[in-house]
């Protein structure tokens, strides 16, 4: 195949200090594993910009390459389910935590984790939705499964400007939802209406200071991004029978909250996981990305970098400045 291929790695000597950068690394240093891809497109998200940081809560043994999303073409297969030369998408699981990611020309991993390219995508359109507009689908469908109808009135998504929270907005719109977007980036609440909000909320300027048990029911559902004292408020402002898809602890990870909504207005709070997302659900929701729920400017909503301009992207992700959803040419 190759005796050696280019990763971005991340490596801690023995003072325990971190380094990373771009390496090229042994081709048999790759992990073992059915399937072997050659990426050509790869994604940023925080939680790789943790990893590229050696962040413990993700990284657990060095050298890492982190790349929680791939998408390329088979090369090496040991399965039936795939041939040499399939296009394919593989979105968490493992994949760039306990696995080398999709920072590489290469990765190995199962034939489990791997969904074929649903046709009416391509690889590159697939890494602009990459894990963020796999969540983002995955909470619409929690709200279309919640029996919530376009007709219910203005859902709430938070985190709006966010990766997942931006998808969800443009989702929502594409299925006829009105969407009332919340975003603490008053510069980028333009930019909110454009992508299909109805209506855009200061952050800033929402009260979180009531701790009554249940506020005025304003929602019929909500998409959360955010956790913490945000989300809080949000489940206790939904309608009765509404519900709540909670995906993200951007704003904290505590929730402070009785029972009263849930037991008072049988709201319900549907936790998101996408890591382990079972891979048939997981398949049918790409398919829906690739056909119905489609979006036209997908081209447009990410900018391609390199892996050598990966560094500065995850420099911006860390110190929260970063506002772009950015995936990487590898190859
Ligand atoms: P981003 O960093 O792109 O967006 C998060 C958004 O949350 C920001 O744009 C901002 O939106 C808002 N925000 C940031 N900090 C705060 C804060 N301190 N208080 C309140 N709001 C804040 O992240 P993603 O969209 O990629 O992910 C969103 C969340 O979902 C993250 O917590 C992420 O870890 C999680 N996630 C979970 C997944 C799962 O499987 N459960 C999968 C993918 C992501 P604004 O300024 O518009 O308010």
């Amino acid at each position: 195949m190759t005796d050696s291929f280019r990763c971005y790695q991340v490596n801690k000597n023995e003072q325990k200090k971190i380094s990373a950068g771009l390496v090229s690394a042994p081709y048999n240093n790759l992990p073992p594993g059915a399937i072997t891809v050659r990426v050509v497109y790869s994604s940023v998200n925080y939680k790789d910009a943790l990893a590229a940081s050696g962040h413990p809560g993700v990284v657990r043994k060095f050298p890492h390459v982190p790349g929680i999303d791939a998408a390329g073409y088979v090369v090496e297969s040991d399965s039936d389910q795939f041939q040499v030369g399939d296009p394919v998408v593989v979105t968490s699981y493992e994949l760039g935590v306990e696995r080398w990611g999709g920072w590489a020309e290469f990765i190995r991993v199962e034939p489990e984790w791997i969904v074929p390219l649903p046709e009416g995508l391509t690889l590159k359109e697939s890494m602009i939705l990459g894990t963020a507009g796999l969540t983002a689908a995955m909470c619409v469908d929690s709200i279309i499964h919640h029996h919530i109808t376009p007709d219910a009135g203005n859902i709430l998504v938070t985190g709006a400007s966010g990766g997942v929270g931006s998808f969800c907005v443009s989702l929502l719109n594409q299925l006829g939802y009105q969407v009332t977007a919340v975003s603490g980036k008053h510069a980028l609440h333009q930019r909110l209406l454009e992508l299909g909000a109805t209506k855009v909320i200061d952050r800033l300027e929402i009260d979180l200071s009531s701790d009554k048990p249940l506020l005025k029911g304003h929602w019929p559902a909500a998409i959360d991004t955010v956790g913490g004292f945000l989300l809080s408020h949000v489940i206790r402002s939904i309608q009765p029978h509404g519900c709540v898809a909670a995906c993200g602890n951007a704003g904290g990870a505590q929730l402070d909250l009785t029972v009263f909504p849930f037991i008072l207005r049988g709201v319900t709070l549907d936790g998101i996981d996408s890591a382990w997302y079972p891979i048939e659900r997981r398949t049918a929701l790409w398919q829906k990305l690739a056909t119905d729920w489609k979006l036209p400017d997908l081209e447009s909503r990410a900018k391609a970098i390199t892996l050598e301009q990966v560094k500065e992207t995850v420099e911006s992700l860390l110190n929260r400045t970063h506002q772009e959803r950015t995936i990487i040419k590898i190859s």
